[in-house]
């Protein structure tokens, strides 16, 4: 461990919050920022307080809602129905355009005002959604930007970038919040806690992952 400090971008969700403990295992001291752009369920930002309390870091929530006012997709707006299939020629209708963008570019801002050169996101491209912003190239890219844009030295770490979900089970396992990630993360598009509507995207995407380390646990013990 290092005595850096980082920053994490944290949604409450299972990527962010097995980011969360791998940065307080690497980092010194470790904080969180969250964001309120008008999101359909506020579970997920009650779901991010508390495991930033059991964490013992502080967490900062931002509110830029202006995004859900120039975008249009299903994350923030009730009257369009969430694709449950992925459309072949173009993202699903769950992306909000430019939010990582966004968001990493705030939490830089933050981070700097608080000397801090480490941000860290649980985006990844292994079980690629069809979001653009969460690609490897992307984040090296923006990286770049940021640095020149506030002539600060920023590292962007994504240690989830190449792993499956079955894999990011396994990581949250070794950190020993199984447990925490099985119960008190909100992945699911519908904003139910734990193991969720098990129909949206996000539900299928965790919980294939989830049997299929638990598959992977069964057959290292035979
Ligand atoms: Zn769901």
């Amino acid at each position: 461990m290092n005595s850096e400090k980082a920053l994490v971008l944290f949604s409450g969700g299972q990527d962010s919050t097995t980011c969360l403990f791998w940065a307080k295992k690497y980092f010194g001291k470790v904080f969180t920022v969250g964001f309120d752009y008008g999101q359909r369920h506020c579970s997920e930002i009650q779901a991010a307080r508390n495991i930033a309390e059991k964490a013992n870091v502080p967490f900062q929530i931002l509110k830029i809602d202006l995004l859900s006012q120039i975008t249009v997709n299903a994350l923030t707006s009730n009257r369009i129905e969430m694709e449950n299939e992925k459309p072949d020629k173009r993202p699903p209708n769950t992306l909000v355009e430019g939010r990582n963008m966004l968001f990493l570019t705030y939490a830089a801002i933050i981070a700097k005002t608080q000397g801090i050169r480490n941000l860290v996101t649980g985006v990844g491209q292994a079980d690629y959604s069809g979001y653009p912003d969460c690609r490897n190239d992307f984040i090296l890219s923006l990286n770049k930007t940021l640095n020149l844009s506030m002539d600060f030295d920023y590292t962007i770490h994504t240690p989830l970038m190449w792993k499956n979900k079955a894999e990011i089970w396994q990581i949250a396992a070794e950190l020993g919040i199984f447990d925490l990630v099985s119960n008190e993360t909100v992945t699911c598009y519908n904003g139910i806690k734990g193991t969720g509507c098990g129909n949206c995207p996000a539900c299928y995407l965790r919980n294939r992952g989830l049997e299929q380390f638990l598959e992977n646990k069964l057959n290292l013990k035979k």
